[in-house]
């Protein structure tokens, strides 16, 4: 046995409990930690646990770095050892396989989470934040400090990262928008501040380049009324929740064409609303939802999407593109 067994801590487990859980790299992974490590490992988790959708199979291993020198060792040591490695933030746009995930799942969590007012000038106000904050904690915090340029996102789920890396956005606005850097950091723990005219962002994708992990961004955003801020986050609200489905889901399932009709008007007018593989189903209320009635797998609604991808290619000669990102189903991931 190697010299980890300081990096075991799961809610009090014993150490034989824990070794039974452990996959077969865990040693050896322990060992080349133990002299910088103090984040917390969770082997053999429910990736169910991890995301909105609900459904996924075991990840070998979830991880939360405790800080940013921590992750770049971390991912040193990853890549040395060739553990099969990704990162997720709060899983609101994940469909992770049955099978569940090999290796290390990593996550930024509440220990990258800090909001931190860095300069203003003229009319801007630059505000840096961890990528593991939720959109919905900065929301608020912009509400409180009466800072505007956010309201967009009001209801979107998932964390700064998450929004970072998939150019999360409604209604014309987007997060690119009011990016104006991001620390960004690669496979071998290098990082720096890259400016954001040197991603390729697009519709949902912040593109190939410079790709890496997202650690924190720096948003431009003004002064403004509080209760303004607060009403048009409020209004933002009520018509998500009179819009999206009760299900549980991953918002949009497919990218809206680049031209023409929505994902959801190409699903709805070829009749799909309402038809379900298993558990999942083409939510009633909105059709770009592909939802989980309760018992679904992902094997269901991986089904139901190809169901969905057919039907609207033969009616209408458009293949519709996921937005979701696909976890574990034999790709690289
Ligand atoms: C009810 C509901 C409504 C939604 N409405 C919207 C909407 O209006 N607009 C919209 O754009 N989206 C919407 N979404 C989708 C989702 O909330 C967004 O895509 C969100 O930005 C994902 O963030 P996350 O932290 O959950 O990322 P995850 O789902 O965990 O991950 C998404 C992708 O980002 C990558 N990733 C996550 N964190 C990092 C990081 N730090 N560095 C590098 N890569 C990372 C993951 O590997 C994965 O490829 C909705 C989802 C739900 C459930």
């Amino acid at each position: 046995m190697g010299a980890g067994a300081r990096v075991w801590q799961e809610g009090g487990m014993s150490e034989e409990v824990c070794r039974a859980r452990m996959p077969a790299w865990a040693d050896v992974f322990n060992d080349e930690m133990i002299d910088f490590w103090s984040g917390e490992v969770l082997w053999d988790q429910e990736m169910a646990r991890f995301t909105t959708y609900g459904v996924g199979g075991r990840a070998e291993a979830i991880i939360f770095p405790s800080g940013i020198k921590e992750l770049a060792q971390l991912l040193k040591g990853i890549k040395r050892l060739n553990i099969p490695c990704r990162v997720i933030g709060s899983g609101s746009n994940l469909l992770v396989a049955d099978q569940g995930l090999p290796g290390i799942t990593l996550i930024l969590g509440k220990n990258f989470a800090a909001i931190e007012l860095i300069d203003e000038v003229a009319d801007k106000v630059y505000v840096k934040v961890e990528a593991g904050c939720s959109l919905g904690r900065l929301l608020n915090w912009c509400q409180d400090q009466g800072l505007s340029g956010l309201e967009f996102a009001a209801g979107i789920p998932g964390t700064v990262g998450g929004a970072l890396v998939m150019n999360a956005g409604v209604a014309g606005w987007e997060i690119s928008q009011v990016v104006t850097s991001i620390t960004v950091m690669d496979e071998n723990g290098d990082y720096g501040v890259k400016d954001v005219a040197e991603f390729h962002y697009r519709y949902r994708s912040w593109g190939d380049q410079p790709g890496g992990l997202a650690v924190e961004g720096v948003f431009a955003l003004q002064r403004d009324d509080k209760t303004a801020i607060k009403e048009r986050c409020q209004a933002l609200l009520a018509k998500r929740k009179a819009r999206q489905p009760k299900e549980a889901n991953c918002g949009s399932f497919f990218q809206n064409p680049a031209q023409g009709k929505t994902a959801g008007q190409l699903i709805e007018e070829a009749g799909l609303k309402g038809v379900a593989v298993g558990g999942a189903m083409v939510s009633r209320e909105h059709a770009n939802f592909l939802v989980n009635t309760g018992a679904a797998t992902a094997q269901d609604l991986l089904m139901l999407m190809q169901l969905v991808q057919n039907k609207v290619k033969e009616r209408f000669g458009v293949f519709l593109e996921p937005e979701v990102k696909m976890l574990g189903f034999g790709d690289k991931s």
